[in-house]
């Protein structure tokens, strides 16, 4: 879970990192309660996930409370790259005399953590990475030995950071990687973290995503989910524990396992290329043991889905049989009843075929129709929401 600038604000203030005063703020007149507050100069920062937001004018300094709330009303609304701002940061101004760059990350292709720290920190790091790569120290990190004040101080002179302020920047990265390791994050980056005026070191801007794999763990990260972006198909499914992804396309797909899911995605994309580029509406691996429930909780789903205008079902029995997945499948339109309406292919193969075509055969049930093929399947389904 990526989070919103504000966010981050709050948990680096909860693990000591040095940050200014913000509050979010959902309207203009919220905006100007929350600069009235934090007094003088403030920055008003559009609350979006996405890059960027500098240059696109989603970042103005006003001057005052009556500024601020200005400022507000034209950010508020805004699209940036696809993003509409619902929410502001009004943040203390910050009178900045240099900026630069920190990130820790989840560094999978080397099976390590990586921290980056750069003095030409800024709006534009991606650009110093490509032209001036020996501007941007890259240092591995271990996640055994994890990043103490030693390492910290490793990496700041690696960077070249100035004498005077080295010691407070390696500071900050320590604390950055308690954000890091504490909350579970994938990734902490600081652009631009600052010195001021007057020489402090300041976490202006912060970005983070959370390793959804530990909320278990992490019983307070369920508060910083964004419930106005969740797809209610996403949470429908979420709360009966099943594998769902809404995507864009018009054929729903149930399959069993994660890499027979993947693949069914692929093949109806590419038979839907014949069908007015009809696509796959969702993935949903309902798991090995695919019993009747789960059928029908994954049926119910997909068919609740408005843009599916077809249900390709997509099952090779391993350690579950198909007889027992066409039971399933069976006792789910049951379940189901009239709130079933839309055409279902099913393609069984593995353990148990030949029973496994017979129930469903026998059932004769008028929405399915079987395939023997996956291609042949897939292009029927196709077919099917193309019509
Ligand atoms: P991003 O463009 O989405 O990364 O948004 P940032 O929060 O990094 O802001 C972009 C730029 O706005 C920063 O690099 C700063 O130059 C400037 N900025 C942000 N906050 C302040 C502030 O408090 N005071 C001043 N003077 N400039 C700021
Ligand atoms: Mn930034």
């Amino acid at each position: 879970m990526d989070l919103f600038e504000y966010q981050a604000r709050d948990l680096f203030e909860k693990h000591g990192v040095p940050v200014l005063a913000g509050a979010v703020a959902t309207t203009p007149e919220e905006a100007h309660a929350a600069a009235a507050k934090i007094g003088g100069k403030v920055v008003v920062k559009a609350q979006v996930k996405v890059g960027g937001r500098g240059k696109a004018g989603g970042v103005k300094v006003a001057d005052n409370a009556d500024d601020a709330k200005e400022k507000a009303s034209a950010i508020l609304g805004m699209d940036i790259k696809g993003h509409i701002v619902h929410r502001v940061m009004i943040a203390q101004a910050a009178p900045i005399a240099e900026e630069y760059y920190v990130s820790i990350l989840l560094d999978r292709s080397n099976r390590q953590y990586l921290c980056m720290a750069s003095v030409a920190g800024g709006m534009d790091i991606e650009e110093v990475a490509r032209t001036a790569p020996e501007k941007l120290a890259k240092v591995p990190v271990s996640a055994v030995a994890g990043i103490d004040s030693a390492k910290a101080a490793a990496i700041v002179a690696q960077a070249n950071f100035p004498a005077e302020i080295a010691a407070d920047v390696a500071k900050v990265i320590e604390l950055l990687w308690g954000v890091f390791t504490k909350e579970d994050a994938t990734l902490v980056e600081v652009n631009p973290l600052v010195k001021t005026a007057d020489g402090k070191i300041i976490a202006l801007d912060g970005k983070v995503t959370l390793d959804d794999n530990a909320e278990f763990r992490q019983p307070d990260h369920e508060a910083l989910i964004d419930k106005s972006a969740a797809n209610a198909l996403e949470e429908a499914a979420k709360a009966k524990g099943l594998n769902y992804v809404k995507l864009e396309g018009e054929v729903g797909i149930i399959g069993n396992g994660a890499g027979l899911v993947m693949s069914t995605l692929d093949v109806v994309a590419y038979a839907g290329e014949r069908f007015g580029n009809v696509r796959p509406a969702n993935f949903l691996d309902i798991g090995g043991g695919a019993s009747a429930e789960v059928m029908a909780d994954g049926l119910s789903i997909i068919l609740g889905d408005k843009d599916v205008k077809s249900v390709f079902v997509n099952v090779f029995g391993g350690i579950t049989a198909c007889d027992a997945v066409a039971n399933g499948i069976v006792k789910a339109l049951e379940i189901l009843g009239s709130t079933a309406t839309k055409p279902i292919v099913v393609r069984l193969d593995g353990n148990n075929v030949a029973e496994g075509r017979r129930i469903l055969n026998e059932a004769a049930h008028p929405l399915v129709q079987q395939l023997d093929t996956m291609d042949g399947a897939a292009a029927r389904a196709a077919e099917l929401a193309a019509k």
